[in-house]
This record gives structure tokens, sequence and C-alpha cells, in this order.
């Protein structure tokens, strides 16, 4: 396989294990759980603790599964290295425990996953300013830049309303002035874009959604692009600055989130990730194809007051969409004509499932302003564009017709 041919993106995830010879000729790189490990005797394990030789320490800081995943991610990004950790919200800690100084502030998108948003409320508490923009225009993201800025942070389709960053113009607003650049690419998934294409310096992955995909195992990533300069960077301690300058963003947060907050992945639901993602591509493509198809049909009923997709020609950012992604992906959310109660049907829909997640092989509904957007109040939910009655779908991989089905009975009853 390592003639230098460009293989497409499945290939890719179906035969990265075999860039590293696996134990005994095992297809899948097998599920290690020791926790600790031994070498040739104790100076070779000093010299391992000490980075002068290749080797694993301690479970916290790495394993190798899940270092295999870890390979695996940073191929799907085309990036230059990866960490995993227990879930996409350790893997967004670990950002602000390795990066951040107190007096430091971040610039993040308004329109954000709930409990980031609530961690961004912890982080200003804690001394490092966040401030809230329309990301959806770069100019908003510009006026907020301070000389203490150090990171913009923005989802690619913002759940649960797909408001879409100007993920190019930041991108570029980001590598003029040295600032970190964040893209939490869980929406779109590495299928349907590769970040690193508008300049992401981390992108970051709840492994949870798409890239596992069957929702039966928790985790995150961050991977390093390659593209920021980490010598601009004023946060790195000496430690860290005895490797090569393109690791040094990596090494940090290794040592400085993953060892010493311990939110690690466990092996076992590393496997079921890297399992998952093997189908991804199939997944979306059908999931897209099938969101759209629900999308158009609500779109066109007069008992839907509104609905929110990248695919359809009235979203105000469909056009870069477009230019983007591949597809559109599998998450959209409308709104029932008042009258019409979203218990009353979220309770008729008999395939769509009332719960929480996304990025599931089944198609999952949620009523958001009760649930996931409850705790931050109605203003603020507002001001993030979230009626009331909203309705979050995340389609899976049923079968498109028995879907379309599924949703217009729900609304003839
Ligand atoms: C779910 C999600 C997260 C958090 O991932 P967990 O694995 O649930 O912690 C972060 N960002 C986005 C956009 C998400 O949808």
């Amino acid at each position: 396989m390592n003639n230098g041919k460009k293989f497409g993106f499945t290939t890719t995830i179906l035969h990265s294990d075999r860039q590293k010879p696996i134990e005994h000729g095992s297809l899948h790189k097998p599920i290690h759980t020791a926790v600790a490990y031994s070498y040739r005797d104790a100076r070779e394990l000093a010299q391992v603790f000490q980075g002068k030789k290749p080797g694993y320490r301690y479970g916290r800081q790495g394993n190798p599964t899940i270092n295999a995943l870890e390979d695996k991610i940073t191929r799907m990004e085309d990036g230059m290295a990866t960490l995993c950790f227990s879930t996409g919200m350790a893997a967004i800690g670990a950002v602000v425990q390795a990066l951040l100084r107190n007096g430091d502030h971040v610039v993040s998108s308004s329109f954000l996953f709930g409990n980031t948003n609530s961690l961004w409320q912890t982080v200003n508490l804690q001394g490092m300013p966040v401030s809230f923009v329309d990301a959806t225009r770069v100019d908003n993201v510009e006026r907020a830049i301070t000389s203490a800025t150090r990171m913009v942070f923005v989802e690619t389709i913002a759940n649960p309303r797909t408001q879409i960053a100007d993920l190019a113009r930041i991108g570029e607003l980001c590598r003029e002035r040295g600032i970190l650049y964040v893209v939490d690419n869980t929406m779109t998934s590495p299928y349907l874009f590769r970040p690193k294409q508008v300049g992401a310096s981390l992108v970051l992955n709840a492994l949870t959604k798409s890239i596992g995909g069957h929702g039966n195992a928790l985790g995150g990533s961050l991977t390093d692009t390659g593209l920021f300069d980490w010598t601009r960077y004023p946060n790195i301690a000496d430690n860290y600055k005895r490797f090569a300058p393109a690791q040094w963003g990596i090494a940090q947060l290794r040592a400085k989130a993953l060892r010493d907050f311990g939110g690690a992945l466990g092996p076992e639901a590393a496997h079921h990730l890297a399992v998952g993602s093997e189908t991804m591509a199939l997944r979306i493509e059908r999931e897209s194809a099938s969101a759209l198809a629900l999308a158009n049909m609500l779109n066109a009923d007069e008992r839907v007051a509104a609905v929110y997709y990248p695919g359809l020609p009235s979203h105000p950012q469909h056009r870069l969409a477009t230019e983007l992604f591949r597809a559109y992906g599998g998450l959209f959310s409308f709104e029932l004509n008042t009258g019409i109660d979203c218990f009353d049907y979220l309770n008729r829909l008999q395939l769509a499932i009332s719960a929480s997640n996304l990025g599931d092989t089944r198609t999952l509904v949620i009523p958001v302003a009760h649930t996931i957007y409850h705790e931050m109040g109605p203003e603020r939910r507002a001001s993030m564009g979230i009626a009331e009655s909203l309705i979050r779908v995340s389609v899976g991989i049923e079968d498109t017709e028995d879907l379309l089905d599924d949703f217009r009975q729900a609304l003839e009853q």
C-alpha cells in the first residue's frame, strides 16, 4: 500500500492499521488493555520516560489501540498528529487546560453545541474572557479580537440551527494575526469537510457522533493540522521546546491536558470507534440523501413554519456549504406552525426516536429548548436563534422512504 498512491477516503481508513505491523497478522488493531509497559531493563524504561526512546509509559498518556485510532483520524483529517480523549467535551477542555493562561481572551462563535457554550461560561469565570460573536461574518470576529486574543473557536455547521461559520475568511484572519484557529468538525466530519483546507490549526471531532456512528462509545479527538506556527504562541512551556516546533502544541496537549487532567479514551471505546469509522462515508452519504429529502418534504408543507438545513437553497449559507462540503450532512432542524404541539408531533413519530445524541445509525429527534438547551434560559436561546418549538433531527441510515412516511404520517394525524 505504500507506493505513494493516494487512496480514497474509505480505502485509506480500512487499510490504516496495516501501515504499521499489526501483531500476529491481525487485520484489526487488537484491544490492548495493559495500563503499564515494561522494557528490557530499568535504564530503557527511563529512556522511554525521558522521550529519548519511543514507547508507552502509562495508559493515561497513550496505548497502541488508541494510537492506531489516532493515526486513522490523522489520515482522515490530512493532519500532522492526533490525540484522543474520553469524550468530545474532554477534547475541548484539553484545549483550555493546556493552551490558555489567565488573562487570555477567546473569540467563539455564538452558535454552539450547548455544552460547549456552558464550558465557555466556566472558562470566563476562571479568568479567561470569552467573546461570543456571530461567526457567519468574519468582520464580527475581527472586531472582537484584542491583543490578548489567543484563540478563535467555531463549529463548521452549528448544532442545532445549522448556521455555517465564514470558515475560510476566519482562517485567513487567524493566520494574519497568528491566532490559533480551532474548528469543531463534528457536524461535518472529515468525510464532508477537512478544516485544514480553510487554515484550521486544531481540528476537534466528537468521535461519539458520525465517526463512531453507532451510539455505542464516547470519544473525542484533536488533530494538529501542522499549519500553525507554534513559535508564535506565547504559552508553550520551555519543557516542550526541546522538540521540533511543529510538535510543540501536541507535546504540551499530551502532557498538560491528557497526562495532568486524565481524560483518556478507553481502549475498548477506541476499538468501537475505529470499527465504526470504517463505514462512515457510506453512512453519511445515506444520511445526507435522506436529510435532504426530509428537509424538502417538510419545507413544502404548510404545517411547517421553518426548516433549517444547509442543503435548502433558502438557507443563508447554502452557497458556502455547496462550495465547501461534499454533501450537506444528516442534521436539520425545523419548527412546526403554532397550534401544533412539538411534543405531540414527536410522540406520533414511530421510527424516529426521541433521544439526545446525533450521528447514530438510527434517526433521533429532540425538542432542543426543553432538553439540551434548557439550562441556558430563554434569552440566550433566542440570541442563538433557537425557538421554543424547535425540533432537531439527526437522520440515521433507515430507508429513505420509511423516514419520509414516518415524518408525513405524524403531520397528518
Ligand atoms: C456532541 C458534540 C460535542 C461533545 O462530544 P461528546 O463526545 O458528547 O462529549 C462537541 N461538539 C459538537 C458539535 C457536538 O455535537
